[in-house]
């Protein structure tokens, strides 16, 4: 196996406010290889955001990273001093969110916007910074590039827009793209397109996607690996087929058990009973205990270790697997 391009390595993040210390992220672990569409996937408030801000060293005031580290190459970004972090950022890591409208600015063509990300990453000129931003409008499907270049962002559809995003985080030579529910502000026949366009880009030019999502439905269309993530660190990862099909964290079951699906018409959808904790206040052991149907005593006070399950990377956090919960 090739080495990871990207290690989220035993990560915490906390804000600390007026209400008190926030622990939004927990011993957040993951890895994502060259090529690879890896989805964080969870509920909101699981910390699966502020992990991406955090590889792009752009944690809002006032959270902080207090542990931990994030290896791009093997190199720590959490050590790169700030003009480092501008070189990396919507350079060699771009990050698309989840309204392109908001990333825009509306008084700017399309074209001068990607021209200047291309020019301050690469070194080409006017011209040379035309012709890529052209090609890679036609890389990701826009019809016309020579028109959307021209045109100014509300001209444009939401689906070409987050199009014009992704052209926008690809031109400048990106080799991880971090997209945070890039489809969930689009139709569904728009949002099809995106998440299809996303495999065909890492097919044809290799980039690693780290797919920041709520909806496991987009995470079986699209990952090759997922990481469930709950109240701020991994409860579940491995490659999507395990980990949907032959899941094992309670809390995965859960989230599985409440999408709609036909055989279930007519009946009530399931939920999990209670709530995300908050991470002003989150339970002693394991997170997930107030609200899991298999706690047991071990439960509420040690927080489970991923345990490997098999030789293809499918690790759970839960003491239902762990050798303290055997005993
Ligand atoms: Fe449930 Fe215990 Fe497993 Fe947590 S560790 S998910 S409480 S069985």
């Amino acid at each position: 196996m090739t080495e990871p391009l990207l290690s989220v390595e035993d990560l915490y993040i906390r804000f600390k406010t007026y209400a008190g210390t926030v622990h939004a992220v927990n011993g957040m672990s993951f890895h994502i290889h060259p090529g690879e569409i890896f989805g964080l996937v969870g509920e909101s408030g699981c910390g699966k955001s502020v992990t991406g801000l955090a590889v792009l060293g752009m944690v809002p005031y006032p959270g902080e990273v207090i542990a931990g580290r994030i290896l791009f190459h093997g190199e720590n970004l959490l050590q790169k001093n700030r003009r480092e972090m501008e070189q990396i950022r919507g350079g060699r890591i771009a990050m698309i969110f989840q309204d392109p409208s908001a990333s825009l600015n509306p008084v700017f063509t399309v074209g001068s916007q990607i021209s200047r990300i291309i020019r301050h990453h690469r070194r080409v000129d006017r011209h040379e910074a035309r012709a890529l931003a052209l090609a890679g409008f036609e890389a990701v499907g826009l019809p016309d590039p020579a028109r959307i270049f021209r045109a100014y962002p509300h001209e444009l559809s939401g689906g070409m827009q987050q199009r014009v995003m992704i052209a926008m985080a690809l031109a400048s030579g990106a080799e991880l793209l971090i997209a945070d529910e890039p489809t969930t502000a689009l139709d569904v026949t728009i949002q099809a397109q995106i998440l299809a366009l996303l495999n065909d880009l890492r097919a044809a030019q290799g980039v690693s996607i780290l797919l920041i999502t709520h909806d496991l439905g987009v995470v079986a269309e699209t990952c090759d690996r997922v990481g469930v993530a709950y109240a701020g660190s991994i409860v579940e990862t491995g490659p999507t087929a395990q980990v949907l099909y032959q899941m094992k964290h309670p809390y995965t079951r859960g989230l599985l058990e409440a999408l709609p699906r036909p055989s279930h018409r007519g009946k009530a959808l399931q939920s999990i009973p209670g709530s995300v904790p908050s991470g002003l206040d989150l339970p002693s052991g394991c997170p997930f205990w107030p609200r899991c149907p298999e706690v047991m005593d071990i439960c509420r006070e040690q927080k489970p270790l991923p345990t490997r399950l098999d030789e293809v990377g499918h690790r759970v956090a839960c003491h239902l697997y762990s050798r303290e919960g055997q005993r």
